[in-house]
């Protein structure tokens, strides 16, 4: 699969990139990668996110053609990174087949193999893993500008090599970007201790709203747009919230119900390998990976809470 791909690199000169909504590292690093590449290559790399990168992610080197709209044209590959379905795109999303051959390169367990081309391992611990596969294939000089995205995207999705998903491969990679210069203290400071003391007061409100049912089993926190409006935050400021609930004692489930408008709720869900909370999200048309998942649920709070715990048969 990773030479049908080189072949399109190759062969190509204009390409387009995107990753998913509400990005994380692993969807910033790995796109920004990827791009950073195929310009050292002299080719065309346009990047469409959808929403702007996130203040924790903003200290990563950005590749060029970073747009947040989709241009009009067409290029002789789309890759999609990072994306269970391509929905997850956002705005848009509907017109990309039709601006080129669609390749899909993930590792979420739920992949609906949208793509033309699928390059599709969940064994892998993140997008990066397999970008950096395939940049390590063509022989591409790994300079810092892509070693510290592609370091970003594997530290990040491994919950900074601490999950399940971290396997040897993870290590290695990290190995080999900090021999390309990355900085693991640098990176680490950026990412888990730049936060405006805004997140904290927000953090104190959602922390508040904290409950548990099933003996301790499932845990709950909601954060509405009023909390954003009174802490003069959003819901990027949210990020890692529901890693907090899931460190408590005997948790098998960590749950945030987020507002997203008018009886419209988007959940986060963390499990610690006892609950596949990617098929628990599935049931409300989400998705995600065994451990880290997520969905949209309608309903007022108490009624989106109700079909949560529907789902774990606890009422
Ligand atoms: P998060 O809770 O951080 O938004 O997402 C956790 C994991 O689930 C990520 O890997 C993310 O890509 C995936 N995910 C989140 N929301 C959705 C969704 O609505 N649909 C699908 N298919 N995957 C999702
Ligand atoms: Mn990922």
């Amino acid at each position: 699969m990773t030479g049908k791909i080189n072949k399109l690199i190759q062969e190509g000169q204009s390409f387009f990139l995107t990753s998913h909504i509400d990005p994380d590292g692993d969807a910033i690093g790995s796109v920004f990668a990827f791009a950073q590449a195929l310009e050292d290559l002299g080719k065309e790399a346009a990047v469409y996110l959808k929403d702007t990168v996130p203040y924790r992610y903003d200290f990563l080197p950005k590749p060029q053609g970073l747009v947040h709209t989709i241009p009009d044209g067409k290029y002789d590959t789309v890759f999609v990174l990072d994306c269970g379905s391509l929905f997850r795109v956002g705005d848009g999303h509907e017109r990309l087949a039709a601006m080129g051959p669609i390749v899909n390169i993930d590792h979420h367990d739920t992949n609906d193999r949208f793509g033309r081309i699928n390059l599709v391992d969940t064994g892998a611990s993140s997008t990066g893993e397999i970008v950096y596969r395939v940049l390590r294939s063509m022989k591409v000089d790994l300079n810092y500008h892509i070693a510290v995205n592609l370091y970003t995207a594997v530290f990040t999705d491994t919950g900074s090599l601490r999950y399940d998903n971290t396997g040897i491969a993870a290590f290695r990679i990290c190995e080999e970007m900090v021999k390309a210069g990355v900085e693991p203290g640098r990176v680490a400071a950026m990412i888990y201790e730049n936060h405006p003391k805004e997140r904290f007061l927000l953090l104190g409100e959602v922390l508040r709203t904290l409950r548990t049912y099933g003996d301790d089993r499932i845990a709950v926190a909601s954060v509405t747009e009023d909390m954003f409006r009174r802490t003069g935050t959003n819901r990027e400021f949210t990020d890692g919230f529901v890693e907090y609930i899931k460190q408590i004692r005997g948790v098998e489930v960590a749950v945030l119900i987020r507002e997203v408008g008018k009886d419209l709720y988007k959940i986060s869900m963390r499990g610690k390998g006892t609950v596949d909370v990617a098929a628990a999200c599935n049931t409300f048309g989400g998705g995600g990976h065994k451990n880290a998942a997520g969905c949209r649920i309608e309903g007022t709070i108490s009624e989106v809470e109700k079909k949560l715990l529907g789902a774990f048969d606890i009422q």
